[in-house]
């Protein structure tokens, strides 16, 4: 109310976004709806306070319930993923990933990441990345008959160009990870092994898919994905990073203050500590395991309908619809991901164009599409729903002219299935 008093352009472009957001479906796979209580935080007055350094070590006074927020939240993290050491600092995903660099790399070190093109992410080592710019980064890739993560070419590149880090994550990749497998890869060379459980820390934390934590030595996630939170960041040690280096908290806890970072941001902090109690629930279980029989549901149906899907399905929150020489099209009309984006966006459906595996098209152009199911999950939506998805998915990219007819259709639905309250 006062916002609206005060500010009126900015308060009607957020009343235009939530009602966006209420009247049609997110299924961009980053995304979710976090819980009122997580929003409230995020906006208390915690905003407004400094609080450089770390609880007990402040750079400033008046931090005494600063620190026992800051405290709880790690608390709660070390308990939820059964690590040792959690830093809750960094401002987001990307600057979290710049401090693992920073606390294990010199400048010009050999690095070690999946490809973007191949669902990595950019700060894993792409070019126009400070992975790429600052250090010696190789990149590999996915098998390309199955989709799956290239073991083999994973442990032949290691060989060769013995890397201090490896980074193991990704944006767009449908399929479980084999923690195992490349925990011994990375062992063999003496790599620190990052897992970059971003997208799918909701379903670790939920026992959806299986947590690295066992057989990698660093573990960072933002908190926004499915975990459900505000947008942030954590960086995790595990025993077995503890293991290989005893001073990985501190050098970690240093790169991100003061080597990156000034002050925290504690309604975040406050923020995440309260997503960090919800995830802890059952009831977050059973939201973890309903996101992927959603994407397993919405996954089959779009094959019966003809789609091809990247690794032929999924096993997580996402799959990745490969576009080209679609059965509904006829020959000569292909659509590219754009397009489909562009289209599916007009029919009240949010998702993303995305590269696929040895995209012949190029990264502008790519012949993908990526959707999740968390955001739809987290408003209640069930199997029935996934397949009603899928038929407007498939009409829509079968006949244009019925995008406006659609979006009538979707947002009857998100009627029945309101954002938490
Ligand atoms: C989203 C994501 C990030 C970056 O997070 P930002 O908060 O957007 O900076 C890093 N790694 C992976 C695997 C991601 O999916």
């Amino acid at each position: 109310m006062k916002l609206q008093k005060q500010d009126v352009q900015i308060a009607k472009l957020i009343d235009l976004e939530t009602n966006r957001q209420k009247t049609t479906l997110q299924m961009i796979a980053s995304e979710n709806h976090c819980s009122p209580a997580v929003r409230e935080a995020l906006g208390s007055h915690l905003t407004d306070k400094y609080a450089e350094g770390y609880p007990g070590k402040r750079y400033y006074g008046g931090n005494q319930f600063i620190d026992k927020v800051e405290q709880l939240c790690i608390d709660r993290a070390k308990k939820l993923f059964g690590v040792e050491h959690v830093n809750v600092q960094p401002h987001s995903g990307s600057p979290a990933n710049a401090a693992v660099y920073v606390a294990t790399c010199a400048p010009g070190d050999p690095v070690m990441g999946l490809a973007l093109p191949m669902g990595g992410h950019l700060t894993h080592g792409t070019k126009v990345s400070f992975g790429g710019k600052f250090f010696n980064a190789v990149q590999y890739g996915v098998d390309e008959k199955t989709h799956l993560l290239n073991y083999d070419a994973v442990e032949k590149m290691a060989r060769e160009h013995k890397p201090k880090l490896m980074w193991v994550g990704a944006t767009a990749y449908p399929r479980i990870f084999d923690w195992e497998k490349l925990g011994e890869i990375a062992d063999s060379v003496g790599a620190y092994l990052v897992a970059d459980i971003a997208h799918i820390a909701g379903l670790v934390a939920g026992g959806a898919h299986p947590s690295p934590v066992p057989f990698v030595h660093i573990v960072t996630t933002t908190t926004h994905k499915t975990l459900r939170g505000p947008r942030g960041a954590m960086i995790m040690v595990t025993a077995k990073g503890l293991k290989k280096d005893a001073e990985l908290p501190k050098k970690i806890d240093k790169a991100v203050f003061p080597g990156l970072q000034g002050g925290p941001h504690e309604n975040a902090i406050a923020a995440i500590a309260v997503c960090l109690k919800e995830a802890s629930t059952p009831a977050f279980k059973k939201y973890a395991k309903q996101i992927v029989k959603n994407a397993k549901t919405l996954a089959e149906e779009l094959k019966k309908y003809g789609f091809n899907l990247v690794s032929g399905g999924t096993e997580n929150h996402l799959m990745v619809i490969d576009l080209r020489n679609l059965p509904h099209r006829q020959a000569g009309k292909s659509i590219t991901g754009a397009e489909a984006q562009d289209l599916l966006e007009s029919a009240g459906i949010s998702i993303n164009k995305n590269s696929i595996p040895f995209d012949p098209a190029g990264p502008f152009k790519p012949s993908g599409l990526r959707m999740g199911t968390a955001a739809i999950t987290t408003r209640g939506m069930k199997e029935p729903q996934m397949r009603q998805i899928a038929g407007w998915i498939n009409e829509v990219i079968s006949n244009h002219s019925v995008a406006p007819k659609i979006a009538q259709e979707v947002k009857k639905l998100c009627k029945k299935f309101p954002l938490p309250k």
